[in-house]
């Protein structure tokens, strides 16, 4: 026992100091934990108990009465919220369906906090499906620390969605979602949101786990193994002789530092692969050989580092010294250091999905927003970071495909089926999955495609390092972001936030009117949409020569500088969003206008692209 408590005040100063490097950085103030536990797993019963101990530092300067845990794996019983949602809406998630309705005693999901101390004092407490409400004997005071002792039990579930045992592939243990988790408080409150589709949003904390098991089981997961040379499955350093210890189970101990989640997977016929990359981040791929897998995941390790480059040099230096991309799971989903990715697909799905997942790291596992407020800022700005890595380090395009294509095809098909709702909706209360879908990928991609057309692509992309360097490890929300962004291109956007973020109104613009006089082409350019945006314009003469006209909103107190891939700017001129139409002249003295284009780049999200071209009548 005492050993423990020594170990654990380590840990709790390795923390307090990671507080300050917050405070001195930002104003915003983020509850911290440490979190310590102890892991039984009975792999014949499917059944684990937990000791669990956390330090919890209330940073805010709210007094605390009650604490919320999330239990998960209380989703996975019929009747739950989970249960009657799928089942009700109309558009159902496949791999859930009504699933978890015929799950039987031995295939629910179940986890029970039997205990709870809260500075060696009992709390009251009462489970509400996958919340555990706690209301606290004494009040948690602004700027202190909390130690929470508890003991838990828990049982898998079938694999249903996202976490459980024997997945579709075999994989005996997918392990996320699974411990007592705190819930967060921020500037916003509570975020006791119950389990019933999506997504998370967690405390930054250190994670000190240890795992016993059956001794054939290999894990992989979130945290730096801690007693590699004792476990080896081929985790020992180079040239260590591992000696098998004595006895049925093995212990596993990780230590994940400053992550808000911990997963882990375990299976006794996972081959685990190790490769260390130039920047020396260690690589973990654990997956089931089989005629499946055997000629793929091979060569998947070349494209985990390539992307791990990629992304690091464009969106920021990943943090961490390792990664694990682990065969388990329903698809794919992202974890602090690690992801859970099924492994029976062809080459092209099986790099794909990694580099989605992978990217995830950056927006959810480090910027992490509130993925449940705002689950298109890590969703689409993973489709985007992902989409543009595969485009570059898997497909390789030729230079006139827009990589983002699709993103651009699946909002313009969300438009027009009438499900749209504001990217600013909870990601549990769209009305449909597919209007959740297309909105936190597709539009939410698109934000930032649009971004480099309204302040530049290099600006973009240099805000998105600024964006990195200020919000990482704070749980950014979207006025963090649209701030960044202004600052580095000095255009206002908060327009851009509204429209986009908050309603569903669209983009298109129009050449409305073109009239010919003397030597002078009169050209009216209307705004037919809802959605005001600046405007590129080109104009392409017969005699081959181009000519660009720009037309910024009024209200950006500014406008982008002039990009490399567009004809020399001949007029710029601003355009305020309450007049729908703006009149331009074009001189022809020197030769006749062939055709004129808004937003030839066609990054501008314009659902009505047939009116964006006029040409001479030949
Ligand atoms: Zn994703």
């Amino acid at each position: 026992m005492k050993k423990i408590t020594v170990l654990f005040l380590a840990v709790m100063s390795i923390h307090f100091l990671f507080d300050q490097e917050i405070f001195a950085q930002s104003q915003r103030w983020q509850q911290s934990v440490s979190y310590q536990m102890d892991i039984e797993m009975d792999v014949k019963t499917n059944q684990y108990t937990g000791k669990q101990t956390i330090a919890y530092s209330n940073n805010s300067p709210d007094t605390l009465n009650q604490l919320f845990f999330h239990l998960y794996y209380n989703a996975f019983q019929p009747n739950s919220m989970m249960d009657v949602r799928s089942r009700s809406i109309s558009d159902p998630d496949r791999r859930v369906g009504d699933r978890i309705s015929k799950l039987s005693p031995e295939e629910i999901g179940f986890i029970h906090v039997e205990s709870l101390l809260i500075n060696g004092q009992e709390v009251e407490m009462e489970e509400v499906g996958t919340i555990l409400e706690v209301q606290l004997p004494e009040p948690i005071l602004p700027h202190s620390t909390v130690l929470l002792e508890s003991e838990f039990i828990a049982q898998v579930p079938l694999q249903i969605r996202r976490a459980g045992r024997d997945n579709a592939e075999g994989v005996r243990y997918s392990m996320s979602q699974w411990y007592p988790k705190l819930a967060n408080y921020d500037e916003q409150g509570w975020h006791a949101n119950p389990y019933i589709g999506r997504e998370f949003y967690g405390i930054w904390g250190d994670f000190d786990v240890k795992i016993t098991i059956d001794k054939s089981y290999i894990l992989g997961g979130t945290g730096y193994l801690q007693n590699n040379n004792e476990i080896g499955y081929g985790y020992e350093d180079e040239g260590v002789e591992v000696k098998n210890p004595s006895g049925a189970t093995h212990t596993w101990h990780f230590y994940a530092p400053k992550v808000h989640d911990f997963m882990w997977a375990a299976d006794p016929n996972y081959t685990h692969e190790k490769l260390i990359t130039e920047d020396g981040i260690t690589l973990h791929h654990l997956y089931v050989k089989n005629k499946e897998t055997k000629n793929t995941w091979p060569k998947l390790k070349e494209y985990t580092a390539k992307t791990m480059a990629y992304l690091s040099e464009r969106y920021g230096a990943y943090p961490y010294k390792q990664y694990s991309v682990i065969q388990g799971g329903d698809g794919g989903m992202e974890y602090p250091m690690a992801t859970l990715i099924t492994g029976h697909r062809p080459m092209g799905s099986l790099v794909g999905v990694m580099m989605h997942e992978l990217a995830h790291s950056w927006f959810q596992g480090v910027l992490a927003s509130n993925e449940s407020l705002y689950p298109w800022m890590d969703e689409g700005f993973t489709t985007y970071a992902s989409t543009l890595s595969m485009s570059a380090n898997y497909l390789k395009p030729t230079a006139n495909e827009n990589p983002l294509k699709g993103a651009y095809v699946g909002y313009e098909r969300l438009v027009k089926s009438g499900l749209e709702e504001p990217l600013s909706t909870h990601a549990d209360h769209f009305h449909t999955n597919t209007a959740y879908g297309s909105a936190s990928y597709s539009k939410g991609a698109l934000f930032l495609a649009q971004l480099g057309y309204i302040i530049g692509e290099e600006t973009r992309n240099k805000a998105m390092l600024r964006y990195w360097e200020a919000w990482k490890f704070k749980h950014p929300n979207v006025n963090d972001f649209i701030r960044i962004m202004e600052k580095e291109s000095g255009i206002e956007l908060d327009w851009y936030k509204e429209y986009w973020v908050n309603s569903t109104k669209t983009i298109d613009y129009v050449i409305s009117e073109v009239t010919e006089k003397d030597n002078a082409l009169t050209v009216m350019l209307e705004r037919k949409g809802l959605m005001p945006m600046p405007i590129d314009l080109i104009v392409t003469y017969e005699n081959g020569e181009k000519e660009s006209y720009y037309f910024p909103l009024a209200i950006m107190r500014g406008g982008k500088a002039a990009e490399s891939d567009l004809p020399e700017r001949v007029k710029t001129s601003r355009w305020p969003w309450t007049n729908e139409t703006i009149e331009i002249s074009i001189d022809q003295s020197t030769s006749k206008v062939a055709s004129i284009q808004i937003d030839p780049s066609e990054r501008m999200a314009d659902i009505d692209k047939s009116n964006n071209l006029w040409t001479s009548a030949k």
